[in-house]
């Protein structure tokens, strides 16, 4: 379907980062809603969207050879779990694995910090979604290094650099997962303050929606300068070519989840999938089978 192909890889690349080195958080728009007219149009493109992505993610599964992992990062209340529901919508749960990771548990700290994570990634044919991920190890530790100290590392290994070791560990580990046949796409859903202040407002005014809602989440707003830096210094650090990161706007939700399934399409287009030929043997098989079921019915 070429004409759906440029459409997704047009729009996707526009978020796509490219020039890691002089990227800027603060030169993306929350509220980008590109060219797009009505949240209806996209509704209706999101509907197409979600379509071939079935088909794709059908033959990700029956030619059983690579693996997709689609990486989740925002401030709360950006929409992650929405997203992630909307653009899987169409997906085969069996071919689909979501990992929300929280707190480590005390066993989760006692080992490396790549550990719980490593346990966790898609087989092949299947597309695993982390919500949030070992990128937290350079967001919220970062920005509240006391939890550094809860993971119990050798204090002669914990220096200025440790950030920068991070970066250049989790690039090494993405390389490898991309040289052994998995396909890396990350996302971080870009909000803004005054927009997830409305999700809040929005969460306590409607009691379906308390039980989202925590104290906690309010209070890490005054580190909102904090994490920004965080976010700008792991998406100029890890980005890479076969690992990148997609800078989503994310006021709309409609058009998060726009930007996200045209993403997801380019990536599987861009593997070229097929389903697996039928070679002379098996067509044999099959031969057989449909006599032996003909033979059963006489
Ligand atoms: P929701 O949208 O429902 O709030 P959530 O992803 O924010 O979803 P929560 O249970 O609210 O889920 O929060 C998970 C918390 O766990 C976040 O505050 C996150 O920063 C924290 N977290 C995740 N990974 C780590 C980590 N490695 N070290 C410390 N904290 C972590
Ligand atoms: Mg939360």
């Amino acid at each position: 379907m070429p004409a759906k192909k440029i459409r997704a890889s047009r729009f996707a690349d526009r978020f796509r980062v490219t020039k890691p080195k002089s990227f800027r958080l603060s030169q993306i728009d929350p509220a980008d809603t590109w060219r797009l007219r009505s949240r209806q149009q996209a509704g209706e493109l999101l509907q197409r969207g979600i379509e071939r992505l079935t088909e794709l993610q059908e033959m990700l599964y029956a030619q059983d050879r690579w693996s997709v992992l689609l990486i989740f990062q925002a401030m709360d209340a950006a929409g992650k779990d929405s997203t992630i529901k909307h653009v899987m919508s169409g997906v085969n749960p069996q071919g689909c694995q979501v990992v929300s990771f929280k707190q480590p548990s005390a066993e989760e700290l006692d080992h490396d910090f790549l550990w719980r994570s490593a346990r966790r990634l898609p087989e092949r044919g299947r597309i695993g979604i982390f919500n949030r991920s070992y990128y937290e190890e350079v967001l919220v530790v970062r920005v509240h290094p006391e939890l550094l100290a809860k993971q119990k590392p050798p204090s002669k290994l914990v220096t200025k650099q440790i950030w920068e070791q991070r970066f250049t560990d989790i690039n090494a580990h993405e390389r490898y997962l991309t040289r052994n046949g998995t396909v890396i796409r990350k996302f971080f859903l870009h909000v803004s303050r005054e927009e997830q202040k409305r999700r809040f407002l929005s969460r306590l005014d409607e009691p379906e929606k308390h039980w989202k809602f925590s104290l906690a989440d309010v209070q890490e707003r005054a580190h909102w300068e904090a994490y920004q830096h965080a976010y700008e210094e792991m998406i100029r650090n890890t980005t890479t070519k076969e690992a990148p990161w997609y800078v989503v706007p994310a006021d709309n939700k409609w058009f998060t989840r726009l930007a996200v399934a045209a993403a997801v399409i380019d990536t599987l287009e861009e593997l070229e999938l097929a389903y697996p030929k039928v070679d002379s043997v098996k067509r044999r098989e099959l031969a057989t089978a449909r006599e032996a079921l003909a033979d059963e019915a006489s």
